[in-house]
């Protein structure tokens, strides 16, 4: 048969010897291989007790933002879900009433918007797509579930704590990825 590449090897068929076929050598040479990583430090660590640090490029849950005086910076715009290429975000777009200044920092603001964790593939493009700086990846996983109902993330779900209300909340949410509250939040 002609070989498509150079890398092809022509395996050896020569019979086992009285001493191959007794497997000890093998048996030997596996266990020296087993008790050498006795003495070698341990690579597993204890999760969740201890967590090994982000990379700096970690992509993880999604955040809806809020400025510093608490208000939703999302103006339902639809930049994310359009720029997402598997289709996991989708939103409903309200107009902010009067007395409602203090609650939404635009006109218009998402009175739902959910984001379907089965379908993200954490890329970051609604990130980049935001005008608003409203939605970014943090350093958090998303949570494991045993419902596939459960990975539907909602607005009360992706909604960083207030600011001012929460700040210790907000600061833990907000991680380091993001570091001015007002200016854009990414570092990449
Ligand atoms: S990270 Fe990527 S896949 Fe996930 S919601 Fe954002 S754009 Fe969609
Ligand atoms: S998160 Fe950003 S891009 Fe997505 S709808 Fe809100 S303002 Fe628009």
């Amino acid at each position: 048969m002609q070989a498509l590449t150079n890398k092809v090897e022509v395996v050896s068929r020569k019979p086992m010897t009285w001493w191959e076929r007794m497997y000890l050598p093998a048996i030997l040479k596996g266990m020296a291989i087993t008790f050498s990583h006795i003495f070698k430090k341990n690579p597993t660590i204890n999760y969740p007790e201890k967590t090994r640090p982000f990379s700096p490029v970690f992509r993880g849950l999604q955040i809806l933002n809020r400025d510093e005086e608490g208000r939703e910076k999302c103006t339902a715009c639809g930049l994310c879900a359009v720029a997402c290429p598997a289709e996991a975000i989708t939103m409903e777009a309200a107009e902010r009433q009067p007395g409602e200044e203090h609650l939404y920092k635009e006109e218009k603001y998402a009175a739902k918007y959910e984001i379907n964790m089965l379908r993200c593939i954490f890329c970051g493009f609604c990130e980049e797509a935001c005008p608003k700086d409203a939605v970014y990846l943090s350093e958090t996983f998303a949570p494991s579930n045993f419902q596939r109902k459960g990975f539907i993330y909602g607005k009360d779900d992706l909604l960083i704590p207030h600011p001012v209300n929460e700040p210790e909340a907000f600061a833990k949410a907000r991680g380091s990825r993001a570091k001015n509250p007002e200016g854009h939040g990414n570092e990449h």
